[in-house]
């Protein structure tokens, strides 16, 4: 009641080269890359920026007397998602991977270290795998089990904020939601107001991975990134979520974004990991009002030069892949919230139904 949360979110910090600081609270399901945004190094083109971590899976969040929520990581550590894990990926991760850290499901090298796969580009000649058995490149299983995960004091993070433990929490200027979606959803979109943020968060759906159980790939509907942790009534949830806007004088702004789109070749058309700095840079300007963005179907979106690329070689052709809106793909993504809503029942936001009416005549238009 007094507008509290209890999410499914990372904490980061973004110190732009001017001094201006401000902190985003972003939720993804699992294995979807939370750890991962919550510690990204900025590519180059963005010298003097800095990214810091307050957290990288639970944020608690209440309104604050100011006019915005505060946010605390309730955590001392950090449990990650071990393949994939590099210092092409995430740097400070591996450099937090270093000592004094609790494996599972990993790999054993022969002279008593760890192995993932993805952690180096060439495989060892041999390890025992994640069963214990003994294990060469060509065997045909896998090193690591693929949900194999680490587990680390906070302390060790090289980019942990110097706020991280403050129990007044930091102030959050922007929601970011974002799921695994090959494709139909685009790179970056802002809601146009609370109500519509709410909506996108109650209906996104992500494809399954290894950290799910059930098919790997197919899209599965969770909300706010919090079908495993949901405690009472989703359509609660979302009432409870609706309310809290109002809570505060100045809200934060809403996003979805998607890092996982594929192009036509089957490989994922945003590079990602430290290149997301370019959508949350834009995310930025648009909380500090001074970021452009086109109003589209589905909300604010940047234009190509809207975003900074410097320092990478992204082409106008590649950017409209990833921002895509199919009307084919559309319509099957509305039947899927739909048949998330009917399963409300009377606990269905009058709020939600309202944004699905002027999602559909807006996508029809
Ligand atoms: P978490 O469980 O939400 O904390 O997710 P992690 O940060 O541990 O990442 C889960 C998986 O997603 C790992 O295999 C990562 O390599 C991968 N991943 C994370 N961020 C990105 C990204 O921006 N792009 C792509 N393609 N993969 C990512
Ligand atoms: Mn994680």
């Amino acid at each position: 009641d007094e507008g509290w949360l209890a999410e499914h979110m990372l904490i980061l910090g973004l110190a732009a080269p001017s001094g201006e600081k401000s902190y985003d609270a972003a939720a993804f399901p699992s294995a979807c890359g939370k750890t991962n945004l919550s510690m990204l190094i900025p590519p180059k083109g963005f010298e003097g920026w800095k990214v810091t971590t307050i957290g990288d899976d639970i944020a608690w969040i209440k309104p604050h007397g100011d006019g915005k929520f505060y946010a605390i990581n309730p955590e001392a550590g950090y449990f990650g998602v071990a393949p994939g894990t590099s210092y092409e990926s995430n740097a400070n991760a591996m450099e937090m991977l270093k000592a004094n850290v609790n494996f599972t499901n990993v790999a054993l090298t022969d002279d008593g270290d760890i192995w993932w796969e993805g952690m180096t580009k060439a495989s060892p000649a041999h390890l025992i795998d994640w069963q214990g058995q003994s294990w060469t490149p060509d065997c045909g299983r896998k090193a690591a089990h693929p949900n194999a995960r680490f587990t680390v004091s906070s302390k060790r993070c090289p980019s942990l904020d110097r706020d991280w433990d403050n129990p007044n929490g930091v102030p959050i200027d922007a929601f970011i939601f974002g799921a695994r979606r090959s494709d139909t959803i685009p790179l970056v979109v802002e809601a146009r107001t609370w109500e519509e943020g709410v909506y996108k968060a109650a209906t996104m759906g992500s494809e399954t991975t290894a950290a799910a159980t059930g098919k790997v790939g197919e899209v599965r509907r969770d909300p706010f990134a919090m079908l495993p942790f949901c405690g009472y009534h989703v359509g609660d949830y979302f009432a409870h979520w609706l309310a809290i806007g109002k809570k505060v004088a100045k809200p934060p702004r809403i996003f979805n974004v998607n890092w996982f789109r594929t192009g036509p070749d089957g490989k994922f058309a945003w590079p990602g990991f430290g290149q997301n700095m370019r959508v949350l840079s834009w995310i930025v300007d648009r909380c500090h009002g001074r970021g452009h963005g086109e109003e589209t179907a589905l909300g604010f979106e940047p234009a190509y030069d809207d975003i900074n690329w410097t320092g990478l070689d992204f082409t106008p052709d590649r950017y409209a892949q990833v921002m895509k809106v199919d009307a084919a793909m559309w319509k099957r993504e509305l039947a899927a919230h739909d048949e998330l809503f009917a399963k409300l029942g009377a606990k269905r936001p009058a709020a939600l139904s309202a944004e699905r009416a002027r999602l559909g005549s807006r996508l029809a238009a």
